[in-house]
């Protein structure tokens, strides 16, 4: 098996990797000064090794020896030791480059005197002596050295992880990491997905058997799909399949570092990675590093354009054999570099989609594991009432599901907590503290009604699920629309509806108060926007026809970057006019509606200023009695 020895080959990495560096400057510089007192004094205790003996000056040895006390001297380097009668040991210092024969003499030690003395020479020799004369310019050196050694250890500190790899701040998960391993099985839904991911973990597990028939492996996989639908656990889980390591690094980490430095993390990755493969490389974010080039736009980033640039220089350098994935994940693939795209670079791109309504169940119960339910709980029913939701939201639903239960001092999550954890999670926690007046409430009920009645009229737009005048997050209320199907496309009869639905609000305040609130100011900006773009993305306008004005990103349609301004001013007078008349024949609509349907709308705000939530079905007993057909029930909520 090929992952064994691969473990044995990156331990000491991963040791590295686990242990943080804590060090401050201040603990270094202490470390550094600590371990050159222990050198010191090391020194000092080999140096002064025969200090046990007396220390006399020269003089008073060549007296001694004139005295006929001394039996014998031993010369060793510049030290002189003395042996005298009575077996005493005496040391003292040679005058500097002269023999000791000469230094007696001079001395005025007769020949004779000297005779009786037994002289040995011993070299200046041993592993102390060479210490001693070497130490003094060792040590310093020494202690500078490791110095600097702390000091850029320090440097690079925060993001090293591996010590030889300092530069590259990626996060390393090794195969043998049991505790942040990921695999398929955690990821729920996402089928097409894993079925295009499942090949290349096949590849990392035998490579060879790929090679040998001589197919090209692929060396980047591109994950497209909306924030928070598990492109980043995907990545996580084809590397816990395949068991191989994973270096993550995020887009906006190459980018909000020093010219130069991206491009050099990007190098220090690949070969990183390239010594422990098979190995995912895997660029979270990818879009903040490979933006359309030299668009000037943001400034022209020189340093993206050169980490960029580098990347794909990696990827190009492959070779076939190497075993190393790039894989990459964005929410943003339309402001892609084309180059990046190009074949032999990340030539598959796998789509996740937002979770269907069964994706979405089998999301809930993977995060429903060691939650203990209530008996009501269904889950299938929060999926229903999840439209749009992505893994993410699914995630947090089910967590505020938990804390709304937990502050209520429940043990158990019941249904009721989970179905107010969705409209937390859509549209953010409830302002009770944020009272309406009397006035305010009235109008908002009168708003929310007009969205709502427009709604179960109109026959292409969604139905009502819940109207609320609590606020919530920056609304002072809200009517909650669900599909009755998870929707892929659109059509032009539903954006029609839908901007109707929208202007629902403020047609009714008009009418009602002959007056118009600061409230519906952002359904006026979602319909617009939804009309200019029915105009100039989706050819939905006869009169300007099939043309596509802007691509789906703003620009950089045909791998260059496309002027705001391509058109001529014609032309954009005229996509104006007809956003213009496809907004006001949207208010005709939802004004001919709210008139035909008076006694409704009122009885529906009435209610709503009442009780403030209108729940689906008491809603739908209210237009009935009006005569209004509420559209057809989702299958679901019959079988429960
Ligand atoms: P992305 O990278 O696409 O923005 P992540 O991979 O970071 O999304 O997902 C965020 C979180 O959402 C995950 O940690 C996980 O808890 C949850 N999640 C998303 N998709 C799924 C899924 N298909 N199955 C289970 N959990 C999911
Ligand atoms: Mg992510
Ligand atoms: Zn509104």
């Amino acid at each position: 098996m090929a992952g064994n020895n691969q473990k044995q080959k990156v331990e000491g990495q991963k040791k590295g990797n686990k242990k943080p560096s804590k060090f401050g400057l201040i603990n270094s510089i202490s470390i550094a000064i600590l371990i050159l007192f222990l050198i010191t004094s090391f020194y000092s205790i080999i140096a002064d090794q025969n200090t046990n003996t007396k220390n006399i000056a020269l003089s008073d040895l060549v007296h001694d020896i004139g005295m006929g006390k001394v039996t014998e001297v031993t010369v060793k380097g510049d030290d002189l030791i003395a042996l005298y009668s009575d077996k005493t040991l005496k040391t003292a210092k040679k005058e500097v480059d002269s023999s000791v024969t000469e230094t007696f003499t001079r001395y005025g030690l007769t020949p004779e005197k000297l005779n009786a003395v037994k002289i040995n020479i011993e070299g200046p020799s041993g592993f102390s002596f060479w210490l001693i004369q070497v130490a003094p310019f060792i040590v310093p050196i020494l202690f500078l050295a490791l110095l600097v050694w702390f000091m850029t250890r320090q440097v690079k500190g925060a993001g090293m992880q591996a010590f030889s790899f300092g530069q590259s701040k990626a996060r390393i998960t090794m195969p043998d990491d049991t505790k942040e391993k990921v695999t398929f099985k955690d990821v729920a839904g996402a089928k097409e997905a894993k079925q295009e991911l499942a090949e290349i973990v096949d590849f990392l597990k035998n490579p060879k058997k790929f090679l040998e028939i001589g197919a090209v492996i692929p060396k980047g996989i591109l994950l497209m799909g909306a924030p928070g639908t598990g492109k980043t656990m995907l990545a996580r889980a084809v590397a816990g399949e395949s068991n191989v390591a994973f270096f993550a690094i995020s887009g906006s980490e190459f980018v909000e570092m020093f010219v130069g430095v991206g491009a050099s993390r990007v190098r220090d990755l690949f070969k990183m990675a390239k010594q422990v493969a098979p190995a995912i490389i895997f660029v979270d974010e990818i879009d903040a590093v490979g933006r359309v080039r030299g668009t000037g736009v943001g400034g022209g980033n020189d340093e993206r354009e050169q980490t960029l640039n580098q990347i794909l220089v990696e990827m190009d350098g492959f070779e076939p054999n190497e075993k190393v994935i790039v894989m990459a994940a964005t929410n943003r693939p339309d402001v892609l570099d084309p180059a990046l795209l190009r074949p032999g670079r990340f030539d598959r791109r796998v789509t996740i989609d937002l979770p269907d309504r069964n994706d979405r169940e089998e999301i809930l119960k993977i995060h429903s594991t060691k939650k203990p339910f209530a008996e009501d709980v269904v889950l299938r029913v929060i999926a229903e009432r999840t439209p749009g939701f992505s893994g993410a939201d699914l995630y947090s639903l089910m967590n505020e599901g938990a804390i709304l239960a937990a502050r209520e001092n429940r043990t158990k999550i019941a249904q009721y907590d989970l179905v107010r954890a969705i409209e937390k999670v859509m549209l953010g926690p409830e302002r009770k503290s944020h009272l309406l007046s009397k006035k305010e409430k009235e109008i908002t009920a009168y708003h929310e009604a007009g969205h709502a009645l427009i709604s179960s009229v109109l026959p292409f737009a969604d139905p009502v699920h819940k109207i609320s005048i609590i606020s919530r997050g920056r609304a002072a209320g809200y009517t909650l629309h669900l599909p009755l199907e998870d929707r892929k496309m659109q059509s032009k009869k539903e954006f029609l509806d839908d901007i109707a639905v929208s202007l629902g609000g403020y047609v009714v305040e008009k009418m009602m108060f002959n007056d118009v609130t600061t409230g519906p100011s952002n359904d006026l900006q979602v319909s617009t926007s939804l009309a200019r773009d029915m105009v100039t993305k989706y050819g939905m306008s006869e009169k300007i026809g099939v043309l596509a004005l802007e691509g789906s990103g703003g620009r950089a349609m045909f791998g260059k970057g496309v002027d705001e301004n391509v058109f001529s001013e014609k032309l954009a007078s005229d996509v104006d006019a007809e956003v213009a008349r496809i907004m006001d024949e949207a208010y005709k609509k939802a004004e001919d509606i709210v008139t035909t349907h008076k006694s409704a709308l009122d009885a529906i705000a009435k209610r709503l200023i009442e009780v403030e939530n209108i729940e689906r079905e008491e809603y739908e007993s209210i237009i009935i009695a009006h005569g209004i057909q509420p559209k057809k029930k989702l299958d679901i909520e019959h079988s429960v």
